[in-house]
């Protein structure tokens, strides 16, 4: 886990967790028989930093209104990076005998969501309010592996959070720790995947799990350079700025 709390924060953070996950990365041309732990350890590096800092950005705040079974804002549009898609529809696969008797089908659930919500955009999807595909009595089936986009996402009033939910007001008081470590731990795992020669792009959650379903080997085709999740790219427009931005920072220390 990286945990930065000097004067230079929010760069220092930013900086070691990319080298971090670049030293991850370097290890996976010995691990492509077991791609999935490639992918637990980056994510498991994300998920913790992000945890560890959030908890040190916290102090002194007021506290957040976030509990189970408190779903509203579990409608909107989620973007993901490749390996957190990878790390769901591995677990689609996994529960899938366990949940069947419980007249859950999670597979069926994000198809449905996606053939509902592909191609839209963020206002679109404000608009249709079509709830996850893995919220169920208000609690998430897959909290322990949620993306980023997720975790980031935290109010201080719940009922703000419902009525934005059905129009009622346009604001809501998020978390300002919450987003900026998310965003510093997402943009950070972005630079090394480009860095290390992977696809980098955020994708939006339900086509991305999609894809990585129809395909077994998207993993290892993701880890080989390929980039399987491509017609789930959000913002293609703002490619070019990224890479030019990822392009301009300063070179990873060489692993060896
Ligand atoms: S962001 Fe709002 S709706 Fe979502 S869990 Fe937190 S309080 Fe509830
Ligand atoms: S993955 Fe979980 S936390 Fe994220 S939007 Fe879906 S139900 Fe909500």
């Amino acid at each position: 886990m990286i945990v930065t709390k000097d004067l230079h924060g929010p760069d220092a953070f930013f900086q070691d967790l990319r080298q971090a996950f670049g030293r991850t990365l370097a290890q996976a041309d010995a691990c492509l028989a077991r791609p999935d732990l490639v992918c637990d350890a980056l994510l498991g590096q994300a998920w913790d930093s992000f945890e560890g800092n959030l908890a040190i950005q916290r102090e002194g705040q007021p506290p957040v209104a976030c509990q189970k079974g408190c779903p509203s804002c579990c409608t909107l549009r989620v973007g993901v990076l490749a390996p957190e898609a990878f790390r769901v529809a591995q677990l689609i696969r996994a529960s899938a005998d366990r949940l069947r008797p419980h007249g859950i089908d999670l597979e069926a659930r994000v198809r449905a969501a996606d053939a509902a919500t592909r191609g839209l955009g963020e206002e679109a999807r404000v608009t249709l309010k079509q709830p996850c595909a893995f919220i169920a009595r208000g609690v998430c089936l897959i909290h322990a592996v949620r993306p980023l986009a997720c975790r980031g996402h935290a109010s201080h009033d719940r009922r703000a959070c419902a009525d934005a939910a059905v129009g009622r007001r346009h604001s809501v008081p998020f978390s300002g720790p919450h987003r900026v470590v998310r965003l510093l731990v997402h943009s950070a795992l972005q630079a090394a995947l480009h860095h290390g020669g992977r696809a980098w792009h955020t994708a939006e959650f339900n086509h991305a799990v999609v894809l990585a379903l129809d395909n077994p080997q998207a993993l290892r085709v993701w880890l080989t350079g390929g980039d399987p999740l491509a017609p789930a790219a959000m913002e293609p427009e703002q490619h070019a700025a990224q890479e030019a931005w990822f392009a301009n920072l300063l070179p990873l220390p060489a692993t060896g």
